[in-house]
């Protein structure tokens, strides 16, 4: 063989094996769009792994394995694995920016050994992110999920000299008030407009509570309480509605919290709590853990709890209010 051959030949081979490799490994460093409503998060490849989250339609996540159709993400910094059949790859070009999808190639050309060229269908050569390690590692909401335009009255409960329910030196008063300031700062990176109805240790009647939100564009008000109870075993969330035209709300709401807190699940319910009552926006009232139960005061007094909390309300809101699934 002469040495122009052995060139040609071992170029041949090299740029198969460029063109080849990345295919092979065409799940790991892809990005993918959620494709469907909602799909859940499990904790292991299989059909009946633990949920360990919601995805919804819209959500772009990278994944950094496949195991028989099952893809490898990061979810909450918790590695968590989703079906790729619900999935719809995002393409990416050499900067790292999304192909549109009607412009991404049915098939690549892939060079053959012997220089001949064949078709490959897409699925096998999704593209390699080149920035992978700039590339998000967690699941990203969509645009379209966003909530701007919406505008939400948040409620911290008591305050000032209503201390509210109190158990080993924790009053209430202090803990919806921290928690109301997370919800709303996480209503506000999703695009919303919100209003607190305190922002400090400050007393305030029910009906200011109310007149807050009946005096507003509010597309709802919610108030964010802890709960108590003689019985220190008693645990868990609850929604409470005035009027049932907000039960949907109200059920939207008590489920994605007890998703993401994994809390003891009390339901919703019909009140006649005076805050909801006299408030004519949709209204709920929240009790989001007991302070009465030394294992829930625990949880509830960490700040990871009240976030997992106050997404969890957000991702209820945003499947009521954007989804209406
Ligand atoms: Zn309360």
């Amino acid at each position: 063989m002469n040495v122009l051959k052995k060139c040609m030949l071992s170029s041949f081979i090299l740029l198969f094996f460029f063109t080849i490799i990345p295919a092979v490994h065409a799940a790991e460093g892809q990005m993918y769009r959620v494709n469907v409503n909602t799909i859940e998060l499990k904790e292991a490849p299989k059909d009946d792994a633990s949920v360990i989250g919601q995805l919804i339609e819209g959500d772009k996540l990278t994944t950094f394995e496949n195991n028989d159709g099952w893809v490898k993400t990061f979810y909450r910094g918790e590695a968590g694995w989703v079906h790729e059949k619900n999935l719809q790859a995002i393409h990416l070009n050499a900067e790292g920016k999304p192909i549109p999808e009607e412009k991404s190639p049915q098939s690549y050309k892939a060079i053959t050994p012997k220089g001949g060229l064949i078709n490959l269908p897409a699925e096998r050569t999704k593209l390699v992110s080149p920035n992978l390690k700039s590339a998000s590692m967690e699941i990203t909401r969509g645009e379209e999920n966003k909530l701007s335009g919406y505008h939400f009255i948040i409620d911290a409960g008591h305050g000032g000299k209503d201390g509210g329910a109190l158990a080993k030196k924790m009053k209430e008063k202090d803990l919806t008030l921290s928690t109301a300031k997370l919800l709303a700062e996480e209503l506000k990176e999703e695009g919303a407009d919100v209003t607190l109805s305190r922002t400090d240790d400050t007393y305030i009647s029910l009906d200011d509570r109310a007149h807050i939100s009946n005096s507003s564009d509010a597309d709802a008000f919610i108030s964010i309480h802890y709960n108590a109870n003689k019985n220190s075993k008693a645990a868990g969330i609850s929604t409470f509605y005035h009027s049932s035209k907000h039960s949907k709300l109200a059920n939207r709401i008590q489920s994605a919290l007890v998703l993401a807190t994994s809390m003891n699940d009390r339901g919703t319910k019909q009140a006649n709590y005076k805050v909801l009552r006299s408030n004519r926006k949709p209204a709920l009232l929240l009790e989001l853990g007991f302070i009465t139960n030394p294992d829930e005061l625990e949880k509830i007094k960490s700040m990871t709890y009240q976030q997992n909390a106050a997404k969890g309300i957000v991702e209820g809101i945003k499947r009521h209010f954007l989804k209406n699934d």
